[in-house]
């Protein structure tokens, strides 16, 4: 278990699709740790594979108050509505943005026992799942900001956490 660093915008390596994992051993253990503290490290709600440099579709998502989760091969099934959030990434920080966002989502996975799991959710844990699933697919939430929406610059104090929660 370690601590890695967290590649930035505009490293290429976040603009790539990750590939999926064919099975499970040690190696993605080893993946799913080093995402976990990470993640908390950097005081995120979530990490993707990509964002410490590894193409493999893993990601990490913590909410407040929960334990972590890892979601291997985890893909959107179905999604419903829109709604305007405000965003941040690890990987872009000082910068924050509105974009739009699904209401609820249903999504697939396999679990750490490479048990089939679905996850049906909506707040903030479908804003994180859109928002990691996106980064194994290459994509940043700034792609998403509507044609007269910018980023914003924030202070680094109020930018620890990956995506802000809605009030
Ligand atoms: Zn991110």
């Amino acid at each position: 278990m370690a601590i890695v660093p967290i590649y930035e915008f505009p490293h290429e390596v976040l603009r790539k699709k990750a590939r999926k994992v064919k099975k499970l051993d040690d190696s993605i253990h080893r993946i799913a740790d080093d995402l976990i503290d990470t993640m908390q490290n950097a005081q995120g709600v979530g990490l993707a594979a990509n964002q410490i440099g590894i193409l493999k579709r893993i990601i990490a998502i913590q909410l407040p108050e929960e334990d972590p989760r890892i979601y291997i091969n985890p893909e959107i099934i179905a999604k419903e509505g829109e709604r305007e959030v405000p965003e941040a990434c690890l990987s872009v920080p000082g910068y924050t943005g509105i974009i739009t966002r699904s209401i609820w989502v249903k999504a697939k996975a396999w679990d750490r026992e490479w048990k089939d799991v679905r996850i049906r959710a909506d707040g903030l844990l479908a804003q994180a799942l859109e928002h990691e699933i996106d980064h194994l697919n290459g994509i940043l939430y700034m792609d998403h900001l509507s044609e007269h929406q910018k980023l914003q610059k924030v202070e680094p104090e109020t930018n620890l956490e990956e995506i802000q929660e809605e009030d």
